[in-house]
């Protein structure tokens, strides 16, 4: 009885597992052209300063339109386009495409905004990535200071050497730095000390509960007590609720990135929403009181 259960686990297991590994491969495989039959698109997510209000910059986000899934997310392209190195060339068209796009809304007279793209690992290791950079900018046109790149956690542990080295030289260029998901990783906080990031990124995980989990709130409290200590702006992701921003403007987050304010928009949306110039909405509510 016990044996025969067994095998038919194991039947549904790699039935299971087939069926994923399969819809990997057919994602694999339509991605190798998806970039030049220009399925992909990059989003843009505001992100708030708490001061004023207004918007200061905006997070590159890609997003797949498959010709017969439709959009398909992030986290599930993502990861496949890391292990299949695809990440590097979609990585590079990201980032030439988002300093095209915040060139052309500056020349069209828009207040100039910083925008942030997401930095994979494998790019990091591509020993040219400081030629692309530079090339993006002089061919966008776009000043080197209101490009950032995000990086995560994981980046700074491995090859801790050449990273260095490699974060050395983008912020020689100008480009500014930032650490993505942060107290999601393994980071020792020796490297946070050894490498002037510009601005720290606090994971949503840790904001989500940040008004109701006394834990969440302490851990949020003291990553902006650090990143403010060695001189970064901090920027709390994941703002959903007046009461979330309420806590980190009393914290003295310096900005926000999260659906509260707006989700990640298609270029023309973004656009237009810069146009539009409408304030964050600050909560009047007393809270701690
Ligand atoms: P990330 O860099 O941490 O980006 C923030 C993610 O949080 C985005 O998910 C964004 O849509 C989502 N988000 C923003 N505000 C809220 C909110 O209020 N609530 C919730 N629940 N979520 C919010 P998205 O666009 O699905 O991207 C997921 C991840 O995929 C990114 O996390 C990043 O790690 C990766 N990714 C996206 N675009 C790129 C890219 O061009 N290059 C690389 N290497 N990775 C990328
Ligand atoms: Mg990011
Ligand atoms: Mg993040
Ligand atoms: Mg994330």
């Amino acid at each position: 009885q016990a044996k025969s259960n067994g095998r038919n686990n194991y039947q549904f297991f790699t039935a299971d597992m087939n069926a994923r590994a399969s819809e990997r491969l057919s994602l694999e495989t339509s991605m190798r052209d998806a970039l030049s039959r220009g399925e992909f698109e990059v989003f843009f997510q505001p992100q708030v300063g708490l001061e004023h209000g207004q918007i200061i910059g905006a997070e590159a986000l890609v997003r797949w339109n498959h010709p017969t899934q439709g959009l398909v997310a992030p986290s599930k392209f993502i990861p496949i386009a890391e292990e299949s190195r695809m990440i590097v060339p979609l990585g590079n068209w990201v980032l030439r495409r988002s300093c095209e796009l915040a060139a052309q809304w500056q020349r069209e007279g828009l207040p100039p905004i910083t925008i942030a793209v997401n930095l994979s690992p494998l790019q990091l290791h591509q020993s040219n990535l400081l030629d692309l950079i530079q090339d993006a900018l002089d061919t966008a046109g776009l000043d080197a200071k209101y490009l950032e790149l995000e990086v995560t956690e994981s980046v700074v542990m491995q090859e801790v050497e050449h990273v260095m080295a490699m974060l050395h030289g983008i912020k020689q260029l100008g480009v500014k730095l930032s650490l993505d998901d942060f107290g999601t990783g393994y980071s020792s906080l020796s490297y946070l000390k050894r490498f002037a990031f510009n601005k720290l990124k606090v994971d949503q995980s840790f904001v989500r509960d940040i008004s109701s989990d006394a834990n969440d709130a302490a851990i949020v409290l003291a990553i902006i007590g650090l990143g403010k200590t060695l001189g970064m702006s901090v920027l709390a992701e994941g703002v959903e609720t007046d009461l979330q921003l309420e806590f980190l403007r009393r914290a003295q987050t310096d900005s926000i990135q999260g659906y509260l304010y707006s989700k990640p928009l298609p270029s023309d949306a973004f656009r237009l929403l810069m146009l539009e110039n409408r304030p964050l909405k600050m909560p009047e509510i007393e809270l701690f009181h």
